[in-house]
């Protein structure tokens, strides 16, 4: 997973085994939003706030609607067991994100987050001065903090509430404070989002603070460099002495370090799960006056108002499935093809073209069973729910139905390497099913293996049935009501 470190999944798992005891606690209940690195800290990563179609049943989650309105609800991964973590842990999941609500209060944060993050020229040392100025000002407040470096370049700011508070309240808070802030110590603060200003200074991020962002979690491991530094917190006066050493090197921690911290000093942020703080009554009155105002409208109350249903739905399967932005999952058809021979084309989208098999004997159905599978030329993405008929003479020429259509998600491996285990979540097949290339020239050459156990095989009936118009291929023949020219692609 860390490539220059020899840091490998099975170190990785076993830090999360190791650290679970202290971080366990600070997962409870809250909704996560993935962050997999199938490839390790150097390949491509993706975020996932969905459970991806393979989470077993043990796996708990919850349900949120989608902030659209529209589709199913997301169901987020509760983090509540060891065997979670390490599930979680094998599928390259190097950083857990969680929300600061805990299901199923959603709307309520049970900590205020400032998260400092350095711009160009400065560091983590930068973001301790920063750290400092706000704990004063908070104090000032009565409200106490903690720190904890971020893994990567900065650190964030904790304040416990504990308390029945909304993210109505915290956000307009934190953006008060921050811009506070940043007006005193315009040379070494910004509250603003745009990159350019933050050159020399550090951005005080107060925009954590609603029900649709997550930060990184204490005791996370960081995939944002080749060591696997770890979202560690720190006292103060470690801060300080760091600061007086121009020592930053001293606040980055690594798993071991960390092992050994907890072991020593216990879990310094327990205390954010267990103190209880109010915000000041006085500052939350004029915040509510400025709401709809300056501060605009808070987007985590468009999400309240509208109705909700916290029961587990049953996600209606629709005839087409929807493109998916949240990376993980994309769509699959198969489609049976009448030509020279009868094949079965098996397509996956991937990079915005269909990477495409062709699959003589149609997919196998027990484990372990195999089927040759030639790599053929990559098809458009509009070829996904083409059924009808491509005109003799033309390359293909037949009838081609859609066999099979669904989402599906990699679950290890790549196109790029020849391999790749897949989840299937289709309308004929649903499981996991492996790709592999011989290793042999020219390389066209792969094959299609069960594995992840059994499924059920598709009746002769079902075999010849459209899962789009339930037609069979002669009918699909005899309608020619589509034409696939193959000069379109
Ligand atoms: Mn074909």
């Amino acid at each position: 997973m860390y490539p220059g470190h020899h840091f490998t999944k099975a170190r990785v798992i076993d830090y999360y085994i190791k650290i679970s005891k202290y971080l366990l606690p600070h997962l409870k209940n809250r909704p996560i939003t993935l962050k997999r690195f199938p490839e390790g800290v150097f390949g491509e990563f993706f975020y996932e706030k969905d459970a991806p179609a393979f989470t077993p049943d043990w796996v708990k989650t919850f349900a949120v609607p989608r902030r659209s309105k529209s589709g199913p609800d997301i169901r987020y991964i509760l983090v509540n067991d060891l065997p979670t973590l390490v599930w979680l842990a094998n599928l390259a999941n190097l950083e857990i994100h969680p929300f600061l609500h805990r299901a199923p209060q959603i709307q309520r944060p049970t900590a205020i987050v400032f998260d400092c993050d350095p711009g160009e020229g400065a560091n983590i040392l930068t973001c301790a001065r920063v750290a400092f100025m706000l704990r004063d000002l908070l104090a000032e407040l009565d409200l106490q903090s903690y720190a904890k470096v971020s893994g990567s370049k900065g650190l964030q700011l904790y304040v416990p509430l504990n308390t029945p508070v909304t993210y109505a309240q915290t956000q307009p808070f934190a953006k008060a404070i921050a811009e506070l802030l940043a007006e005193r110590e315009p040379k070494l603060i910004v509250s603003e989002m745009p990159r350019v200003f933050r050159t020399r200074k550090v951005f005080i991020d107060w925009s954590q603070n609603a029900d649709f962002k997550s930060t990184v979690s204490v005791y996370s491991l960081r995939a944002k460099s080749h060591s696997p530094y770890v979202s560690t917190p720190v006292e103060w006066d470690e801060l300080q002495q760091a600061m007086d050493r121009e020592d930053a090197d001293s606040l980055y921690f690594k798993p071991d370090e960390v092992i050994e911290r907890v072991r020593d000093r216990g879990d310094l942020f327990s205390v954010v799960l267990t103190q209880k703080q109010k915000l000041p009554r006085e500052v939350a009155a004029y915040l509510a006056k400025q709401n709809g105002g300056k501060t605009g409208k808070i987007r985590s109350l468009e999400l309240y108002e509208h109705k909700r249903d916290f029961t587990k739905t049953k996600e209606p399967k629709p005839n087409l499935p929807h493109r998916s932005r949240q990376g993980g999952r994309r769509r699959f058809v198969i489609q049976k093809h009448a030509a020279s021979h009868l094949h079965y084309d098996f397509r996956l989208e991937m990079h915005d073209v269909l990477k495409s098999w062709s699959v003589p004997k149609g997919p196998p159905f027990k484990e372990d069973e195999r089927r040759l599978a030639m790599a053929t030329e990559d098809h458009p993405l509009e070829y996904l729910d083409f059924e009808g008929i491509i005109p003799k003479g033309q390359y293909g020429g037949g009838t081609v139905m859609v066999w099979d259509i669904g989402s599906y998600d990699l679950i290890e491996g790549n196109y790029y390497k020849g391999f790749m285990r897949v989840h299937l979540s289709g309308q004929k097949l649903k499981g996991e099913w492996t790709l592999e290339r011989f290793r042999e020239e020219p390389g066209n050459k792969w094959q299609l293996r069960k594995t992840g156990g059994n499924t059920r095989t598709v009746s002769k009936t079902r075999d010849d049935l459209s899962v789009l118009t339930s037609r069979t291929m002669s009918e699909i023949a005899r309608a020619a009501d589509a034409r696939w020219e193959s000069n379109r692609t």
